[in-house]
């Protein structure tokens, strides 16, 4: 038999090797480094279903009393933005999912004309369940629910989150006394703080602009376009990374 010159045996070597290694790895049930982007995203939504299913019966505050049913959160795990609400509303309540309602319609309809989809990004709240006749939430019950969501965003890991509304952006950069109208539509950076490296982005709450449009219409249209505006600064933060 002829000797290989070495650099055909080295060759030869890391070609056996890397077949090997693929053996291996699709023994452990991970055909390729595609397969295992897969179950990385398959981990993180498995993890989402087990916080989901582990707060299905919550009892921690008083919103537990009067709920249909706790609101976890729905989207893509692997989103690089996470929308966060204030709390759910009757229609979510009644359906276990944020922001299918009036205001959800208004948020589909930011999102979409930002340029980005509902099935790219993830959406919760700060609160799980229905506060009575859509109240803000009290601190308290935000200060019980939001282990939840810290949880939500240590698995989804985004790059960006909206703050929609005063009480997401007030936990979210945690200035109880923030102002929503001057805090819109800036990024704030978090890094070294607990949201590890996402930006937050706050916008104005959906239901704000669905109470001002009919009272004031140019108030309205402005309150539509800064939370569009706002989207549209979000998704340009994730994707160039700053
Ligand atoms: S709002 Fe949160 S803490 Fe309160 S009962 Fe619902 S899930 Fe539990």
């Amino acid at each position: 038999m002829n000797e290989l010159p070495d650099f055909y045996r080295e060759l030869q070597d890391a070609v056996t090797s890397a077949v090997r290694w693929t053996e291996y790895l699709a023994g452990a049930g991970v055909s390729s480094v595609l397969y295992t982007r897969s179950a990385l995203a398959g981990e993180k939504a498995h993890l989402l279903r087990e916080q989901a299913v582990a707060i299905e019966g919550c009892t921690l505050c008083r919103l537990s009393e009067k709920r249909t049913q706790v609101v976890f959160g729905v989207g893509n795990p692997e989103a690089d933005i996470l929308f966060v609400g204030e709390g759910p509303g009757k229609d979510e309540d009644e359906q276990g999912i944020p922001f299918v309602g009036a205001a959800g319609q208004v948020l589909t309809a930011v999102i979409t004309e930002a340029g980005l989809s509902r099935d790219e990004v993830y959406i919760a709240n700060v609160v799980k369940c229905r506060p009575p006749g859509n109240r803000t939430p009290q601190m308290d019950e935000i200060e019980t629910c939001t282990q939840f969501l810290v949880k939500q965003i240590e698995t989804i890991a985004p790059k960006v989150i909206v703050a929609a509304g005063k009480p997401s952006a007030a936990f979210l950069l945690g200035d109880p006394e923030l102002g929503i109208t001057r805090a819109q539509g800036k990024v704030y950076h978090t890094t070294g703080w607990r949201w590890g490296n996402a930006k937050v982005v706050p916008i104005f709450h959906p239901s704000y602009y669905l109470h001002k449009k009919d009272e004031d219409p140019a108030k309205g249209a402005e309150i539509y376009a800064a939370m569009v505006d706002g989207i549209k600064l979000a998704a340009e933060v994730a994707s160039s990374g700053k």
